[in-house]
């Protein structure tokens, strides 16, 4: 197990849509040279050291649609998903974020209140959930990432107002490290 550097705003990774996972990967439980079971144990362990809900593997730095959470106040509900595709949404409401590419970061985005989400797990068997509140929400956001959508494309334009000098200092400590 070990905790993998988190991606941080603006890294174009964050920006690009992922690739899926091929059932032959997730048969043989490797890809792009990884062991998926190990990686995605680092994945959560990053999370939960961070800590976080929700982690999505560009946030790593691995363009692969996987994406990690538990939103247990318990913290032992560990979810790994592979593929997941939100089939079907119901209603909207405004909720804050927060987002591990974007430290201390915290703003409103509405989405949808219940999701049905369809996942592949580790072992390559298929799931459909139906969620609402929290883990909706988080859903929502890590597929998001998935395809390359960060929470501040779709906030209210007073949050990212509010956070534009935040996000300017992302930019240059980004541009600064390259
Ligand atoms: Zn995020």
């Amino acid at each position: 197990m070990a905790v993998l550097p988190i991606v941080l705003y603006p890294d174009p990774v964050l920006m690009q849509s992922a690739r899926a996972l091929t059932p032959e990967e997730i048969r043989s439980g490797t890809a792009n040279g990884l062991n998926l079971k190990q990686f995605t144990q680092d994945m959560l362990e990053t999370m939960y050291a961070a800590p976080g809900i929700g982690l999505a593997a560009p946030q790593v730095g691995v363009s692969l649609r996987i994406h990690v959470m538990d939103t247990t106040a318990e913290k032992n509900q560990p979810m790994v998903l592979l593929n997941p595709k939100i089939l079907a949404k119901k209603g909207s409401e405004k909720g804050e974020e927060g987002c591990l590419s974007f430290p201390k970061l915290f703003g409103m985005v509405r989405r949808a209140v219940q999701v049905t989400v369809e996942y592949t797990d580790l072992a390559g068997d298929l799931h459909k959930i139906e969620t609402t509140a929290l883990p909706a929400r988080c859903l929502q956001h890590e597929i998001d990432h998935l395809d390359g959508v960060l929470f501040i494309d779709k906030m209210s334009i007073t949050s990212k107002f509010s956070m534009r000098k935040d996000l300017e200092e992302l930019r240059r400590n980004f541009l600064a490290k390259k």
